[in-house]
């Protein structure tokens, strides 16, 4: 995998984005320390303090990840897994985040990349390792805050590089890890708020599907969430 590193970009999933379109064939991370217009889903922002948050943009080229938000969660798992190793306990929160003790640690941003046709994906990660402030309207936390003491932002990256590697030699069991994410989803099977464009809706978690999409009982009638259209309360 090509590593390459950037003090202050405007967003690490642009620079994969435009890898791929060049053409280019290798699978690459694009790691910042600062992003000035870093992407959420849905048009939001994601926060960093510079120096002190894992921000990386993994670009797998060609189209045999025809399922980019599954890769989404896998990458979430991913995360949890390289908190496992600490040890730090963590939740996911369907389709994008990683929570410790309820508040968000880590936001993951897939995109496929379109070409006549898929020419790749691009899987972003923000992750707060060292972080001590957050954006004021959310319940946010650090590696930092949870395990007690500062880590080399290498570390995960190292270990999402590796998982990611295997992601590319397509050795990497899916539904293994979307049992797992549905194992780390604390709302499976309990009442939730659903927020989309000015509507709220309520509805218990009941399944996550093998493409990723949620399942919903709504009053006894089950909707299917893709990801981009909702978000959790
Ligand atoms: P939600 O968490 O409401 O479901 P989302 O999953 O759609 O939202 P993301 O795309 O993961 O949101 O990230 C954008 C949101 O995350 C922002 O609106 C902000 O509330 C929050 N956020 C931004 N930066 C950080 C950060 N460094 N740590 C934790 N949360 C952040």
């Amino acid at each position: 995998m090509r590593i390459q590193k950037f003090e202050v970009v405007e967003s690490t999933n642009d620079l994969a984005r435009k890898y791929i379109l060049e053409g280019n064939k290798e699978p690459a991370a694009f790691v910042a320390e600062h992003q000035t217009r870093g992407k959420g889903r849905l048009g939001r922002v994601w926060e960093d303090e510079p120096g002190k948050s894992l921000l990386v943009s993994f670009a797998l080229p060609g189209s045999t990840y025809s399922n980019p938000p599954l890769l989404g969660l896998a990458t979430a798992v991913f995360v949890g897994e390289y908190l496992d190793l600490l040890p730090v306990p963590w939740e996911t929160k369907w389709p994008n985040d990683v929570l410790i003790e309820g508040k968000k640690v880590a936001g993951i941003l897939p995109e496929g990349i379109w070409q006549d046709g898929l020419v790749g994906v691009v899987v972003g990660v923000g992750l707060n390792v060292n972080q001590d402030e957050f954006p004021d309207d959310t319940e946010a936390t650090s590696i930092k805050h949870a395990f007690g003491q500062a880590l080399p932002v290498e570390q995960p990256l190292m270990y999402l590089i590796y998982r990611m590697e295997q992601v590319y030699e397509q050795i990497v069991d899916f539904s293994e890890i979307l049992a797992t994410f549905k194992d780390k989803f604390k709302s499976m099977g309990k009442k939730l708020r659903v927020r989309s464009n000015d509507q709220v809706w309520e509805g218990t978690a009941v399944d996550i599907e093998e493409d990723g999409s949620l399942i919903l009982n709504m009053e006894g009638k089950l909707v299917t969430l893709g990801w981009g259209e909702v978000t959790l309360r």
